[in-house]
């Protein structure tokens, strides 16, 4: 069978949600396919999406979609085996919309969001697994899936971190496992007024908590979000660790974290509910893929679209960037009737403008620091023994707070590997 559609976007999760919405309410004609029967159903992140950018594409949209809850206090804690230094923030200021960041459940936020694109006007399909691009005179027309064949003007890749098409269309080579992480995730149920004193929380308050010092001799973090009745609990490592010879399995790395008696506390009597396990896209602004061809363009994971800056992580809120820019790319493009190069070089350019690349631009050398062994595990170990040699009376004479610095500073790093390791985050961060 084969149709014929103006565009097409392979993926419907928020990059492919917000380029088939932004295209349909402007009165395009816009297929949006999705493998999953239920969009979002497979779709993992920690996660704590951004508000701003959706905001724009949906005024308000916190009243209406599935956010569970508005995170007013961040808390980044350094885990040593038996004790935690905690830095934590919290105000007002951070609940305040459209700024704000909100806990979501993907299953439950990518189906709003597809079945907004569709009351918009676009065409979901869903349950259908795209094969590969269809070629005709070295262009790309369109997309095949199974026996059919689907022609459009334009084709749109938001199929995440293992997108086919982006490598088919040659825009990307193959991604380096140095630059993939592995995030595994738990989401552990807890009746809401526990979440609510176990975290100091009122009403629709939410935390957000990153962990450092718990992946073992490998690098990553750790991550806890409180959702309304439930915990959203992972970890984010580099794939070559799992492979490498690691004696650890990926979910022991999980089992690792739950184990600390900081985070054992907080999860106490929880119940596992949903158990997932992605790659998110890490190697940063130097391993983009190019954004776009003759009638093609890349959003979101496909084209390596998000930051793992060690104390944040977004992928969310860049996805739905890049597909509204790539929406109205396609709109220019539909005005010229000209969707070559020439046009699709739009795309570039307002992602050029956009804090996306800014953001990825400023921070091009964060992934080295989340490849540091020593800020991601000395570094924790050291702030933790600071911390019990600060506050810990034991009858002997208190040594200054200079001497005590630079007692476990120095102890355990080498000033070389200090100066580079501050040089590091510096560049970095
Ligand atoms: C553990 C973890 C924690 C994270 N935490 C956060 C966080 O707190 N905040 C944040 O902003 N980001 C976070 N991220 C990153 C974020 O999840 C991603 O950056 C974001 O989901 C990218 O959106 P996307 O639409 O580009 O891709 P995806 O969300 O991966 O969506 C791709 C869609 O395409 C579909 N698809 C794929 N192939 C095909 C095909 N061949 N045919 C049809 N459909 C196809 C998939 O089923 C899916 O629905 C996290 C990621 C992980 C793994």
């Amino acid at each position: 069978m084969t149709e014929k559609v103006d565009t097409i976007v392979v993926g419907a999760g928020p990059a492919g949600s917000a380029t088939a919405y932004s295209l349909a309410k402007t009165g395009h004609e816009v297929l949006l396919v999705e493998r999953a029967k239920t969009p979002g159903e497979k779709n993992v992140s920690g996660g704590v999406l951004f508000g701003s950018v959706l905001h724009k594409l949906i005024p308000n949209f916190w009243e209406e979609a599935p956010v569970e809850r508005t995170i007013t206090k961040r808390s980044l804690i350094f885990l040593a085996d038996d004790s935690s230094v905690s830095l934590d923030f919290a105000s007002p200021k951070l609940g305040k919309p459209p700024n704000n960041g909100y806990s979501i459940i993907r299953k439950e936020f990518d189906q709003w969001f597809a079945k907004r694109a569709e009351e918009a006007g676009a065409l979901l399909a869903t349950g259908i697994l795209v094969d590969s691009l269809l070629w005709e005179n070295k262009r790309i027309v369109g997309i095949k899936a199974g026996d059919d064949e689907i022609r459009a003007k334009v084709v749109v890749a938001a199929d995440g971190i293992n997108s086919l098409l982006t490598e088919q269309s040659g825009l990307r080579k193959d991604p380096q496992p140095k630059n993939i992480g592995l995030g595994i995730k738990e989401v552990i149920q807890l009746p809401r007024d526990i979440i609510e004193t176990r975290f100091n929380l009122e009403g629709n308050e939410g935390t957000a908590h990153t962990y450092l010092g718990c992946t073992k001799d490998y690098p990553g973090g750790g991550f806890l979000y409180t959702n309304c009745d439930s915990l959203s609990l992972g970890i984010v490592m580099k794939l070559p660790s799992f492979s490498n010879g690691a004696n650890t399995k990926a979910p022991e790395f999980i089992d690792h974290l739950k184990q600390f008696p900081y985070i054992s506390r907080l999860i106490k009597d929880g119940e596992l509910i949903e158990y997932s396990a992605h790659l998110v896209p890490e190697g940063g602004y130097r391993d983009l893929s190019k954004l776009y061809t003759d009638n093609f363009l890349v959003t979101g994971d496909a084209a390596g679209l998000a930051l793992n800056i060690g104390y944040a992580l977004e992928g969310m809120n860049f996805a739905i960037a890049s597909g509204i820019a790539a929406a109205k790319t396609i709109q220019r493009a539909k005005q010229q009737g000209n969707y070559t190069k020439k046009t699709m070089k739009y795309y570039q350019h307002l992602m050029n403008q956009s804090f996306v690349l800014k953001d990825m631009k400023t921070f091009r050398n964060a992934p080295a620091i989340v490849n540091n062994m020593r800020l991601m595990k000395t570094y924790p170990e050291v702030i933790n023994n600071l911390a019990l040699n600060l506050f810990q009376s034991n009858g002997s004479p208190r040594p200054k707070l200079v001497n005590l610095l630079l007692k476990n500073i120095v102890r355990e790093v080498s000033l070389p590997h200090l100066m580079l390791d501050g040089i590091q985050a510096v560049r970095g961060l």
